[in-house]
């Protein structure tokens, strides 16, 4: 059996960030990762200003793909027009690695299964025995499971459905294009440049949305690459896209029980208005150390349920989501 002093299951953003902080603190730490990094994950990969400070990450001190924008174009329906908005990119896969890393912890390649609650600590698939346990395996995460979907059922109304491809492509256009509603879709597609000759392109809306209209995401998907390239933006023929599927922020009722803890995608964080997620699960990382460390209540009220602020956003939220 080998005893360490917490276990963060899942190494993403949530759970790097989790994990570094224990660290900081003096705290034995061990991350369980059913991948090997880097690992590929599917995301946008547009980070925010608040993330990095979040990260204590300065641009000029991260070494891979990074890009700023300084506007949005935004397409509403029938309207169209440029935001200002400083906004980052970085590719997944290494960003996420890049943090794991940093974290300066244990890292081991291990699918959680099975977790007991023994004498107080922490026992999983029979092999790891901790005081603190982090749950932060996103959609899927097997704390999640175990202690907490009773506790803090999903509403399927805030389920998303996403679709998507990163790939080498020498883009010609630098900016960051947004669609929303194109089509009928409940939510937005996107165009977001990576540096270093990438390019991620998707789409998602809300899953219960969709299912109504008896249609699914990637029923979109053909209409916008059509788009993509009747606007010069992308002329590609090699698509691949993969599906993912998240909880965007709904009423948080419980992500503490005892010493097992709930970050991130795991809890359903992401936005309502644009869906964002790595800012959201970065914050949750600092507050779960935080309260482990000092022994304080672990409250998630100060993650804000909207990426923009005032009325453009709340419209934005009643749309995609729609009343609640
Ligand atoms: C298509 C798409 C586009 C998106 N675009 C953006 C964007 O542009 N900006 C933004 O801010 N957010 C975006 N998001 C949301 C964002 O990606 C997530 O909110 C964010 O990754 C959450 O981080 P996390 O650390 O909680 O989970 P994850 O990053 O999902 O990490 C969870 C980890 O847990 C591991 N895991 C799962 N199960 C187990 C298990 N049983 N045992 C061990 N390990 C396990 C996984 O391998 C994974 O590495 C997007 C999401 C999607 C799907």
């Amino acid at each position: 059996m080998q005893v360490t002093d917490a276990v963060v299951v899942g190494g993403g953003p949530a759970g790097s960030t989790c994990a570094w902080k224990l660290r900081e603190a003096g705290l034995n730490v061990t991350v369980l990762d059913r991948a090997a990094f880097p690992r590929r994950k599917l995301c946008a990969g547009w980070l925010t200003p608040e993330a990095m400070t979040d990260l204590e990450l300065d641009p000029s001190d991260y070494p891979l793909s990074f890009m700023t924008f300084d506007k949005l174009h935004i397409s509403w329906k029938a309207f169209t027009f440029t935001s200002t908005a400083r906004q980052h990119s970085i590719r997944r896969f290494e960003f996420d690695d890049f943090l794991l890393r940093r974290a300066g912890a244990r890292v081991l390649q291990h699918k959680v299964d099975e977790i007991r609650r023994i004498g107080g600590d922490f026992v999983i698939d029979g092999e790891y025995r901790c005081k603190y346990l982090i749950g932060a395996g996103g959609s899927a995460c097997p704390v999640y499971r175990t202690f907490f979907r009773e506790l803090n059922p999903r509403s399927s109304a805030l389920q998303t459905a996403t679709y998507e491809q990163e790939f080498a492509y020498e883009w010609e256009n630098p900016e960051c294009h947004l669609w929303f509603f194109d089509d009928g879709l409940p939510g937005y597609a996107w165009y977001v440049p990576k540096a270093n000759g990438y390019l991620n392109v998707g789409l998602g809306g809300m899953a219960d949305k969709l299912k109504q209209r008896g249609g699914h995401v990637r029923d979109f998907w053909r209409g916008f690459v059509a788009k993509l390239q009747r606007k010069g933006l992308v002329v590609y023929d090699n698509y691949q896209p993969k599906g993912y599927s998240y909880y965007l922020r709904g009423n948080v009722d419980v992500a503490r029980d005892g010493n097992a803890y709930i970050v991130g995608d795991a809890v359903g964080l992401a936005t309502r208005d644009l869906c964002e997620g790595i800012g959201p699960a970065v914050k949750s990382g600092r507050l779960a150390a935080n309260s482990i460390v000092s022994g304080t209540d672990y409250t998630l009220g100060e993650i804000k349920k909207l990426s923009g602020r005032g009325f453009a956003s709340k419209v934005l939220e009643w749309g995609i989501v729609g009343p609640q």
